[in-house]
Parts: structure tokens; C-alpha cells; sequence
């Protein structure tokens, strides 16, 4: 049996977390489990390290910062290696172009392109523990590259389908994946279970307990992933595929994303071509538009609205506002105090009313909802982001689980 485990920032916080990942990696060996195990940095650590790049430049050089970045996580696995290796077990590591973690050019969002596990997978029938650097990779150039923040989880997941584990252990300082962030809603629920897609949605949606493109390569070649605690032995939730029984809950998870920033262009003659003007550029320039709503008046003008991720907000105003004159537009609005909160689940096909529901609810606190967007499985809505965290526990009252 082979296991893949991956340990997050801050289960490796420590030389004293770190001994104590050490401990959970020989147990699993002693167990008679082959065990490649991935590792973030330690938690802190990225960010100083992308703090460090701006002291230098205000816009530091992509391939430069994947090489500083990746630094964190080759501290993590020399020092879990070493860790193993004083506890008699033979243990060592690898970096992401060590195990041929071939990736594209992306700098700072790579996306793998395949895994050639043989050096791995031969290191571990003859019995020994491998630690694997989470988050990097190379290119087709042997450029060090980086998966974007959170990539631990697609390292892990990825090569726990390369390498055809029976399962792949995502430990981090949570039990779980809840119904909510258990850090803002005192309700939320650990669930024993979700579905791939539901999980999909929950990531996409602002949901960092896993990063979404882990959830992809899991669904792809159904890799079974189970979340856990690194700080207990407890049962976690396990990602799986999805069975009829699943679509008698309605909703499963609610969750916010504050890397929002929303533009409207004001009073725009409605005429056809104007999207594609509008858009064409954007999309070019690489910048992900997210909710659209455009809403065509009496008087055959519009006002058009859409949300972009905030770091991506200044490249989009530009192109909007060089567009704004051509396509007639009467002005431009930039609102980046926004937030889009979401609730998920598969059993919202086959109900109906979940909508109203959600509506009334953010009524009756008082919370007006600037855009909505509906999926099968997902509501979202744009709100004030001062009341992100108010919405998400009245939802998750609503909802999923009553105030005990
Ligand atoms: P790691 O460093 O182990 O990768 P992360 O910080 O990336 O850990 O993810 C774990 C965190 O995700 C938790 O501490 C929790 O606050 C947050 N989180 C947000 N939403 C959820 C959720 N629905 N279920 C569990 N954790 C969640
Ligand atoms: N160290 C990286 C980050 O902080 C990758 C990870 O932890 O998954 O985003
Ligand atoms: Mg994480």
C-alpha cells in the first residue's frame, strides 16, 4: 500500500512540528506503508520571502521570485529528512526538478504537465521514505517554477496519481473540511464526506482549506483525498465521487472570497459588439472576469458590472477606461471593498426555492446583494465586504445547521 502525505505551513512550523511530523511519517512506515510524503514551507515563511522580493521591486521578476520562493519549501524537506534520519529510518529528499515535476513557464502559477515518478516510485519499494518539496516544479527550460499560493496540495494530490497511491493524506491544522470556515462561523460542521464537485466549487469559491487545482487532478484520476488534522489522530473528510444519497442535503458548504473588486461601466448605449470590445482585451491580457451582469434599460442604455481578482483590478481599469470613450460609456465605477459569498451544494439541483432563501436571509440582516450568479450546484452574491463574515454565519445558520 502506498500512502502520500502532506503536511502544511504550520505542521511544520516548528523543529519541534516538525519531529512530531516525523514521528506520524514512521509510524505510517512502521505500518508496512511505502510513504512519499510533501511538505509546505514553514507557515510565515512564503509570505516573508514575497515580502523580501518587494523591499527590492515593486513588481519583482516572475522567474527570480519562483526561485526565492521555492527556497522555503527545500528548508522544510531537508529538515523532515533529517528528522526521520535520527530516528533511524532512511529517509531523503527531493526538490520539485529532483522528481520531474515538469511544469509550464507560468512563473508563480504553474501548472504541472506530467510527473515522471521512477526515481520515486524505485526509492520506495526499496524502502525508503521520500520527502518531496511541495509547491515547485520546472520547466521545459529546468527554470525552478512555483504552483501558485497553496500548490503543496496539487504537488501532493499529483503525484499520489502518478504514482497510483491508494491514498493521498492532506494534514493540516484543521480536522477537516467544515461547512464553513470553522474560524469564522462557530457552527460549521466538519463533514465526513464531499463530493469531488462540491469540493470543486468550494475551492473556486474562496474555500483555501485546498487548492483548487488539487481538486481537479483528485476528481481526474480519482485519487482518494483525505483532509485531516496533523495534531490529532480523528477521522478527517474524505473527497470522493459522488453517489445519489449526496443530493438529500441541499447545501453543503458556504464560503466567502474578499479577492474581489468589482467595475461597472456606466450608461452604455446597447448596442451589439460592445462585450466583445470591452472584453476582448481584458481576456487577452490574461485577466480571469469572473460575474458579468449587464441589464438592458427602457431608454436603450445599460449599466454593465463585473468582478475581476483584485490583483488583476488595475490592468482591467486600464483597459476599461481606454475602451469607456469608444464604446460610449458615460463613466467608469471601481468599488474594491467587495466580497462574493457563495453557498454549495449538489442537493440545490433537484430542490427548489434555496435561492429565496438565501435572498431572504441576507434581507433580513440588512445586507443588500449587488450581483448574483447561479451554477447547478452554487449561489453566489456580491456584497459589502464589511459584511462577509456576518453573512456567512447567517447562511450557515439558515441553511445548514440552526444556532444550538
Ligand atoms: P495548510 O497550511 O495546512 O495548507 P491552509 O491554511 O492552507 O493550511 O488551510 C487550512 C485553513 O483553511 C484552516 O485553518 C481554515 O481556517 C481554513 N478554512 C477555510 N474554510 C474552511 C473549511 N470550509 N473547512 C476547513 N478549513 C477551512
Ligand atoms: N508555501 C506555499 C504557500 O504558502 C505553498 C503551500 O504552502 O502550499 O502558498
Ligand atoms: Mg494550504
Amino acid at each position: 500500500m502506498l500512502i502520500v502525505q502532506k503536511y502544511g505551513g504550520t505542521s511544520v512550523g516548528s523543529a519541534e512540528r516538525i519531529k512530531e511530523v516525523a514521528k506520524r511519517v514512521a509510524a505510517t512506515h512502521d505500518a508496512g506503508r511505502q510513504v512519499a510524503v510533501v511538505v509546505s514551507a514553514m507557515s510565515g515563511e512564503t509570505n516573508r520571502l514575497l515580502g523580501l522580493a518587494r523591499q527590492i521591486a515593486a513588481h519583482p521578476d516572475e522567474r527570480e521570485s519562483d526561485v526565492l520562493v521555492s527556497t522555503g519549501e527545500q528548508v522544510t524537506v531537508a529538515l523532515l529528512a533529517m528528522a526521520l534520519k535520527e530516528l533511524g529510518y532512511p529517509a531523503f529528499s527531493l526538490l520539485g526538478h529532483q522528481v520531474q515535476i515538469a511544469t509550464d513557464s507560468a512563473f508563480g502559477r504553474a501548472r504541472i504537465k506530467h510527473i515522471k515518478a521512477d526515481r520515486l516510485l524505485s526509492a520506495l519499494r526499496e524502502g525508503h521514505i521520500v520527502v518531496v518539496a511541495g509547491f515547485q516544479g520546472v520547466d521545459a527550460e529546468d527554470n525552478i517554477t512555483t504552483l501558485g499560493r497553496g500548490g503543496s496540495d496539487t504537488t501532493a494530490v499529483a503525484i499520489a496519481a502518478a504514482a497510483k497511491a491508494d491514498v493521498c493524506e492532506i494534514y493540516t491544522d484543521v480536522d477537516g473540511v467544515y461547512s464553513a470556515d470553522p474560524r469564522i462561523c462557530p457552527h460549521a460542521r466538519k463533514l465526513s464526506r464531499i463530493s469531488y464537485d462540491e469540493m470543486l466549487e468550494l475551492a473556486s469559491l474562496g474555500t483555501k482549506v485546498l487548492q483548487i487545482r488539487s481538486v481537479e487532478f483528485a476528481k481526474r484520476y480519482q485519487v482518494p483525498v483525505h483532509v485531516r488534522s496533523s495534531f490529532s489522530a480523528e477521522e478527517g473528510t474524505w473527497l470522493v465521487p459522488e453517489d445519489p444519497s449526496m443530493e438529500d442535503v441541499i447545501v453543503s458548504g458556504v464560503t466567502s472570497d474578499l479577492d474581489q473588486a468589482k467595475i461597472t461601466l456606466l450608461h452604455v448605449p446597447d448596442r451589439p459588439g460592445l462585450a466583445a470590445k470591452l472584453f476582448s482585451p481584458i481576456a487577452e491580457d490574461n485577466v480571469v472576469v469572473d460575474m458579468i451582469i449587464q441589464n438592458a434599460s427602457a431608454d436603450g442604455f445599460t449599466d454593465l458590472t463585473f468582478t475581476v481578482p483584485k490583483g488583476d483590478a488595475s490592468k482591467a481599469l486600464a483597459h476599461v477606461k481606454a475602451a469607456a470613450p469608444e464604446i460610449g460609456a458615460a463613466g467608469v465605477a471601481f468599488d474594491a471593498d467587495v466580497a462574493k459569498v457563495s453557498i454549495v451544494g449538489l442537493g440545490m439541483r433537484s430542490h427548489a426555492g434555496v435561492a429565496a432563501r438565501m435572498f431572504q436571509t441576507l434581507a433580513r440582516e440588512g445586507i443588500n446583494i449587488q450581483m448574483i450568479s447561479t451554477s447547478e450546484i452554487k449561489i453566489s452574491v456580491v456584497i459589502d465586504a464589511k459584511y462577509t463574515e456576518l453573512a456567512v454565519r447567517v447562511l450557515h445558520d439558515a441553511l445548514i445547521s440552526p444556532a444550538q
